[in-house]
């Protein structure tokens, strides 16, 4: 292809609103622009790549053994009804009404549709296994859509769904979905990690995510030293601290005035204590009228983990409006504490942390007030009927798991698999019949893969200063081809036959034909990222010689013109796959 026909609009100035290389480089390089808040239009070169990638997730996934469909982004709200997910999804599912006045939803993914489908045309055991995937746009209303197109509102997904008769089944299945998305990252040169993972809104028994590891990676990893275990914040599960040692005639709890301190750093300072021992109490609720309330304790330097909290909670459960905590403590905001509660709540869920405290401080449930002196155990139950202790917080610095220590790094989820069980199949009525005649639900998995976040996570993965250093096999072409001197006819006609001979041999070659300086073209070559260069200049043409350059050597080879298309195709391909090619 011809630069000078095509519509690559670089640039040197960092856009003001990216915060990240991957999305000002994106920018720059003229791969995407930006339509409007989460939305982004893919030109030429941002799309070629995304093309790429497409393809080797195309292929992995058929030859896994999965089928490719095409379900609408438009599907009926009356399914995610059915499902109960309307309210999981909450304001990220888009809903609209149309002229009919039937109410929409646009897809942010697929379960409900692919498994009524497969409930209407599946009923024996003899149709099972199957695994329908397909790759296309998904909606969801993020409230912060940010970091380009890692976090947008509109986002190409592949999903795969899985649908099994047996649970030997559903792991043969889900091991095939790991195993195709592990092709895929390495065949695309991205560096990955995978974490076990909470189910989150999509629900289910198993999960696991594939992350890329990057600092400016929104998801916290959690890993022991060797990586044997890894798990992204949600999920990591924390050894019990031992318990603080008893004290002997511990004092009685005394109520201490607290006014106009409304932080756990100010109560702290004011009571000349530590976060360490203070019991911070978090009300949740559930149901219509909020009227299920699930207390949490974690002590006052950790921070409640919801997704571990919904293990002792219904679904649906949120923090608790302010009517809920002032009815129950009988205080204003900021004062409850666990004295005397447990009587009043549906459930007490106490962390380990709190219950291994010796003594600690907490909200006096009266405004204004704190309790200190508070022993767990004796001012408060760790045991009964609705009263819990478990991990119920985030992991922190100096945390272990099963007795190693923790150590905490950021990553960008790129691919997530889950085992659903029969959460979808029962809801929709996609059973089968087994070989005894028996009516059974399918066992199903679900697969997802975000196209975008690869190639802006390989971006952030790989680039310098000059710009984007992206691996071959998804980069926008392969090849670059510089002609320098526009005004020599041997230039121009020698940088046109190799371009015209590698893209016969099948390679992705991009001929910078542009009336533009050396200088600028040298680097809109670096910036838009091509893995090798070739440049056809005056000076070397009069030795017969152009030079070479992959995207991450520091110096050009001068090589004679004649070898060029060969010592590219070696580059790219390594001097066998070269060879073959050559010969076709
Ligand atoms: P996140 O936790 O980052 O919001 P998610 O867990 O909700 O993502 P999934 O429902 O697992 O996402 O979707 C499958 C894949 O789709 C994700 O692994 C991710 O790669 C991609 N994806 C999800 N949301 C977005 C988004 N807003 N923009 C771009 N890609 C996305
Ligand atoms: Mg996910």
């Amino acid at each position: 292809m011809r630069y000078s026909q095509l519509l690559i609009p670089t640039a040197k100035e960092v856009p003001a609103e990216a915060e990240i290389p991957s999305h000002q480089l994106m920018i720059r390089a003229g791969y995407i622009r930006k339509v409007a808040s989460g939305t982004y239009l893919y030109l030429l070169l941002g799309w070629r790549s995304l093309r790429k990638i497409m393809e080797i997730v195309r292929q992995e996934m058929d030859a896994a053994g999965a089928q490719e469909v095409s379900a609408p982004i438009l599907q009926p709200h009356e399914l995610w009804q059915q499902t109960g997910r309307d309210v999981d999804y909450g304001p990220n599912l888009c809903v609209f009404t149309d002229r009919h006045d039937r109410r929409n939803a646009l897809a942010p993914t697929a379960e409900e549709v692919i498994t009524s489908i497969v409930a209407a045309e599946v009923s024996s055991y003899k149709q099972l296994p199957i695994n329908l995937y397909q790759i296309n746009e998904k909606f969801r209303d993020e409230f912060r859509p940010r970091f380009g197109v890692l976090r947008s509102r509109e986002f190409i997904m592949k999903d795969a769904y899985s649908f099994d008769a047996d649970s030997p089944g559903l792991d043969k299945s889900y091991q095939a979905m790991y195993d195709a998305y592990c092709r895929i990252f390495e065949r695309c040169g991205v560096k990955y990690v995978v974490v076990q993972a909470e189910s989150g809104e999509i629900g289910g028994t198993g999960s696991q995510e594939f992350m890329v590891p990057t600092p400016v990676g929104e998801d916290v990893i959690v890993h022991t030293a060797d990586g044997s275990y890894a798990a992204n914040i949600q999920k990591a599960e924390v050894d019990a601290l031992p318990k603080a040692a008893e004290i002997p005639d511990a004092p009685a709890m005394e109520e201490v005035h607290t006014p106009d301190v409304g932080t756990i750093e100010a109560v702290c300072e004011f009571l000349k204590t530590k976060p360490q021992e203070m019991i911070k109490t978090l009300v949740y609720a559930a149901g219509e009228a909020e009227e299920h309330v699930y207390v949490a304790l974690v002590r006052g330097d950790h921070d409640v983990n919801e997704a571990k909290l919904r293990h002792f909670a219904e679904p649906g459960t949120q923090l608790a409006g302010e009517r809920v905590i002032v009815e129950m403590t009988g205080a204003g905001i900021g004062f409850a504490g666990p004295v005397g509660l447990a009587g009043k709540v549906t459930k007490l869920v106490i962390d380990h942390a709190v219950a291994a405290l010796a003594i600690g401080t907490t909200g006096a449930n009266k405004s204004n007030y704190h309790m200190r002196n508070v022993v767990p155990g004796r001012d408060f139950p760790l045991a009964g009927e609705n009263v819990f202790v478990g991990d119920i917080r985030n992991a922190v610095e100096g945390d272990t798991h099963q007795g190693e220590a923790l150590t905490f790094s950021r990553g960008i989820e790129v691919g997530h698999v889950f085992k659903l069980g029969t959460k979808y199949s029962t809801c929709l009525g996609a059973t089968f019949t087994d070989e005894a005649g028996v009516d059974k639900p399918c066992l199903m998995g679900c697969y997802g893969i975000g196209v975008n976040r690869i190639l802006a996570s390989a971006i952030e993965l790989y680039h310098d200063k000059n710009g984007i250093v992206l691996p071959a096999a998804i980069a926008p072409f392969e090849v670059i081809v510089l002609g320098l001197n526009n005004d020599k006819p041997e230039v121009v006609a020698e940088a046109k036959r190799i371009h015209d001979e590698l893209a016969a041999a099948g390679v992705d070659v991009l001929l910078d034909d542009r009336d533009a300086r050396p200088g600028v073209k040298f680097k809109d070559a670096d910036l838009i990222g091509i893995p090798v260069r070739i440049v056809v200049g005056e000076r070397g043409m009069k030795e017969g010689n152009v030079e070479i350059k992959r995207r991450t050597d520091a110096k050009p080879s001068a090589i004679a013109a004649g070898d060029a298309v060969a010592t590219a195709m070696e580059l790219l391909r390594g001097p066998a796959e070269a060879a073959k090619e050559q010969s076709r």
